[in-house]
């Protein structure tokens, strides 16, 4: 019979809750003791404002996205429908495959919210961070959530997610945006080997620069792969020489305003 609807309880229920703490706090402990770049801008206001906004990010998806999303992965898997759920494979390599196509799909979102007006709109919120730090993570406009949440769920539906994929995806798309929009300083070696399969600090600070050519690439969020098969992979050295912050957003009068053209 196929069944998918219970998580396994081989492990503790709160195990995965731990060990996304231990990522986090492990993150935030390295970011400090070993940054990329100097942090110039007044810190306390910058961050109080990313966690505001994180807050209401969050809410937004633990309210509405989630529980839809899950809702449909359980139906997808009960009623076979979804790609994933057609290939004659075991549960967890169908599990990984739609883990996969999950991140996948979030770099071709990712494009989109450059390339839409009415998306870049709300995405611009989070590139107008001037400093690059892990509180940039958490830097999403809640409207940018709510408008995607249409689009996670043709995702779970084309890809047939399972509720245990899904909250896979969750938390290693979670932890992997963590890391990469943190100011931790890699060495070179281990950032090089990481980024051929990852997405790394270094590629995603590329993402996050003022020049047009720069934040039109790095675009993935999880596996680098996918910017490696679409040519919008960029690498840059030495990366201290980034400005941080979103293309056409000039100083005027002291202050930073943003102006499309
Ligand atoms: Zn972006």
């Amino acid at each position: 019979m196929h069944t998918q609807t219970r998580l396994p309880r081989k492990l503790p229920d709160h195990a995965p809750a731990l060990a996304m703490a231990g990522v986090v706090i492990a993150i935030l402990f390295f970011e400090r003791r070993r940054p990329a770049r100097k942090l110039s801008r007044p810190l306390a206001r910058r961050i109080g404002r990313n966690i505001a906004l994180g807050a209401l990010s969050m809410g937004a998806a633990g309210l509405l996205e989630s529980p839809l999303a899950r809702r449909l992965a359980r139906s997808v898997v009960k009623g076979r429908s979804g790609l994933v759920q057609q290939i004659p494979l075991p549960h967890w390599a169908r599990d990984l495959l739609a883990v996969a196509a999950m991140d996948y799909t979030i770099y071709l979102w990712h494009v989109a919210t450059h390339r839409i007006p009415f998306l870049w709109r709300f995405h611009l919120v989070h590139h107008l961070d001037r400093e690059l730090d892990s509180t940039t993570a958490l830097r999403f406009h809640f409207a940018e959530i709510i408008v995607s949440v249409p689009y996670r769920l043709l995702q779970v539906r084309v890809i047939g997610t399972s509720e245990r994929a899904l909250l896979l995806w969750q938390r290693l798309f979670f932890m992997s945006v963590l890391f990469h929009h943190s100011n931790l300083r890699l060495p070179d070696t281990l950032e090089r080997r990481l980024e051929l399969l990852l997405t790394t600090p270094r590629m995603h600070r590329i993402h996050h620069s003022d020049e047009v050519q720069d934040t039109n690439s790095n675009w993935s969020s999880g596996l680098s792969i996918w910017d490696r098969l679409h040519g919008t992979l960029r690498a840059r050295a030495p990366d201290d020489s980034i400005r941080i912050g979103a293309p056409n957003l000039r100083v005027e009068d002291g202050n930073y305003r943003y102006r499309r053209h």
